[in-house]
């Protein structure tokens, strides 16, 4: 069978040119992934450099066998950025830059009005080094960054092999001989490219579901001021921490952290200085912990603790971290800081043992608040004993209104 070279062109030009305007309208507008934009960009390359091509043995042939070598040695490097993006590793931009002009420039001094391989060796090359490239970083993907990293390391690696014999053979055989044109011709080469530009979108389209979910799960579980997780994705992971095999076995002790008197920060400064406060208590709270530890914003000025592996004795130096912390970062302010109380339980053994853990923290943390604030006080036993029966409040969204400390007025409440 002889497949006609032009029509082969043409029907590769097609592909590439639906596979753009898809990918341009669903993975970059609607997801702005960042990758894709690197992967339209490589597709626009081989499409442009590809159709130059179609010029070959025109008068136009002198600029457009050049241009079109550049935009190919373009478009692998695009395809070497998008994958240094999926491993959050910025492209060098003369990396980038340098090869496609040094092709342009080799092209335009190899007799280009008569050669239709001008600079071929140079072309070859570089396209078999971006490609190896692309290969190796995406071999290198952390397994959770994606599910589509095997077919997409087997399609780069293939591809990685098929330019390094299509660029040897050039230099061995030329580009006339039978080796070269029966096995890295532009048919074979056209119809592999057309093969791999499937295989390479369909799992880029993957890839970039994959990050959109993984985007909306990570801001579905954090909170917007503070970018700590929220109630929910504290309560996720913590509950996921202590069903761990050896967890039963450690003790783990849980904080609930209370700002002091903060609405008057509200009131006398304004809230974006109380949104302040809040993000400085986040940080400190962040910088005391160990990065097994989770901390979250459980409500308004509350945050909350989980101490996998440490004792109450711990999470009482660990408050007294958060709240050393805080204080340091005063210079930052031009109004005092508030304080702040600490409830601390360890999560007793049973069924319930997180919720057990909060309701006596909670307890303990009403105890530190009536005591005068700024302190932090442990749950004991009796805490527990409470915070296991019926009527105990399930949250400190419950509490404010039936539970024992927030929004009670306490002794040096003024
Ligand atoms: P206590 O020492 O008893 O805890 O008193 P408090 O003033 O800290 O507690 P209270 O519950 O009376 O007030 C909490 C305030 O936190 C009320 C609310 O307006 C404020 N708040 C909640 N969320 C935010 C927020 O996101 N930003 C700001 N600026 N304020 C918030
Ligand atoms: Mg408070
Ligand atoms: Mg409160």
């Amino acid at each position: 069978m002889r497949l006609d070279v032009v029509t082969l062109q043409v029907a590769f030009g097609l592909i590439a040119l639906t596979l753009l305007v898809l990918f341009y309208g669903v993975s970059v507008r609607q997801q702005q992934s960042t990758y894709s934009k690197w992967w339209c960009a490589a597709i626009a390359c081989f499409l442009t450099g590809t159709a130059l091509y179609l010029l070959d043995g025109t008068h136009h042939q002198v600029w457009a066998n050049p241009t079109g070598n550049a935009l190919l040695v373009a478009g692998a490097a695009c395809v070497w950025g998008g994958a240094r993006v999926l491993r959050a590793l910025p492209p060098r931009r003369w990396l980038i830059l340098a090869p496609p002009i040094i092709t342009i420039l080799a092209s335009a001094l190899d007799s280009p009005s008569t050669n239709t391989w001008s600079a071929g060796g140079f072309l070859l090359g570089f396209m078999t080094f971006y490609i190896a490239l692309a290969s190796v970083e995406t071999w290198r993907l952390k397994p959770d960054i994606t599910t589509t990293q095997r077919p997409l390391g087997v399609a780069s690696g293939l591809l990685g092999l098929y330019y390094f014999g299509r660029w040897i053979t050039f230099l061995v055989a030329g580009p006339d001989s039978y080796a070269f044109t029966t096995y890295f011709g532009t048919v074979p080469t056209t119809m592999f490219t057309i093969v791999l530009l499937l295989i390479v979108s369909f799992t880029m389209a993957t890839l970039s579901t994959e990050q959109a979910l993984r985007d909306l799960r990570a801001q579905a579980s954090h909170d917007d001021l503070t970018r700590i997780l929220n109630r929910r994705g504290f309560l996720d992971l913590a509950t996921a921490e202590i069903r761990r095999p050896h967890s039963r076995d450690t003790p783990c002790t849980l904080i609930l952290a209370d700002m002091d008197h903060f609405k008057q920060i509200n009131d006398t400064y304004g809230h974006p200085a109380g949104d302040a406060v809040l993000q400085a208590a986040a940080a400190a709270c962040t910088r005391a912990i160990r990065s097994t530890d989770l901390v979250g914003r459980y409500g308004g000025e509350e945050f909350i603790l989980l101490l996998p592996g440490a004792t109450p004795d711990t999470g009482e130096l660990v408050s007294g971290q958060i709240s050393r912390t805080l204080r340091s970062m005063q210079p930052a302010f031009d109004f005092p800081l508030p304080t702040i109380s600490y409830g601390i339980a360890a999560l007793p053994p049973g069924p319930d043992r997180l919720q057990t853990a909060i309701a006596a923290a909670d307890t303990a943390l009403y105890e530190a608040k009536t005591a005068g604030r700024d302190r932090a006080l442990q749950a004991h036993p009796a805490h527990h004993e409470r915070a296991r029966s019926p009527q105990r409040p399930q949250s400190l969204d419950d509490r404010s209104t039936t539970g024992p400390h927030t929004n009670t007025p306490s002794p040096d409440q003024p």
